[in-house]
């Protein structure tokens, strides 16, 4: 009997290695306008009707190619895994850096090199001197506060402030052979990013604990090394990206390359399949 599944993934990898092909192939083909020479009305018309691409797709097309057709390294990443694997870095990346983009693709998902170009455009959190900070508060506190940030030893008071905070009773750690984070720990670090993701500039839902000082080196649940991060973020942590990890995540700064000699960055690529924190 036919195997229908078999065929069908052969065909269709088979149908996806020719469509990348065709879509390298465009640039060059509107930039001689052979599609005129060959009496299409457009290269839409061209790309459609010879390879059942559409309008949109061309676009996406044209764009990507236009930024990296002088980049080797990104273009030998595009014909092996499409033009959509590079559209994360396609407008970052440029000549020199082309080397260092082509090599994350190859260790990130999609979605967490999106999150690390995000993160890389917006200056690296951290590393500026001075920075604005938007709050929103209730009407009569944030006339009082207002009134407040004029004194001249202002961020003193404010430190102080969140150094009582951050020095309030918290949960022991708990040195245990079990990968279950003590619930009393759990409530204690979600309450501090009100249960979303630690990391600088990062709003979203945290989705998993971090042990920043990793749980299969310590065999230890410690509330100041554990920190609720969104997928991205963990990922990148788990890459060796973050460094100063192991201190308070506002002091956290992206990293270019991971510290490969770090015996965390060790550990991470052992257990990289599955995740003990
Ligand atoms: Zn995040
Ligand atoms: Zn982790």
């Amino acid at each position: 009997m036919r195997d229908l599944h078999a065929e069908f993934v052969k065909y269709g990898k088979n149908a996806k290695y020719w469509m990348r092909r065709c879509a390298m192939m465009l640039p060059e083909i509107n930039r001689r306008r052979i599609w005129r020479k060959k009496g299409f009305g457009s290269i839409y018309e061209y790309a459609a009707k010879l390879a059942g691409m559409n309008h949109e797709k061309v676009n996406e097309c044209l764009r990507i190619m236009k930024h990296i057709e002088d980049k080797p390294e990104l273009l030998e990443v595009a014909r092996e895994k499409g033009l959509g694997a590079v559209r994360p870095v396609a407008t970052i990346a440029t000549k020199e850096t082309a080397k260092l983009w082509a090599g994350k693709i190859e260790v990130m998902s999609k979605h967490t090199l999106t999150t690390y170009v995000r993160d890389y455009k917006n200056g690296r959190p951290g590393t500026a001197d001075e920075q604005e900070v938007t709050v929103k508060l209730r009407a009569k506190l944030a006339k009082r506060f207002e009134e407040f940030k004029k004194r001249a030893d202002f961020e003193k008071l404010l430190e102080k402030f969140m150094d009582e905070v951050d020095a309030e009773p918290k949960p022991e750690p708990v040195k245990t052979e079990s990968k279950h984070i003590p619930t009393s720990i759990k409530k204690y670090v979600a309450i501090k990013t009100n249960g979303l993701c630690a990391h600088p500039g990062c709003n979203k839902p945290a989705t998993e604990f971090h042990h920043t000082a990793r749980f299969s080196l310590r065999n230890e649940h410690n509330p100041d090394q554990i920190t609720p991060l969104c997928k991205a973020h963990h990922d990148l942590a788990h890459l060796g990206l973050i460094a100063n990890e192991e201190k308070q995540p506002y002091e956290w700064q992206l990293r270019t390359f991971p510290d490969t000699t770090n015996h965390k960055y060790q550990v991470d690529q052992l257990v990289q399949a599955y995740r003990t924190g």
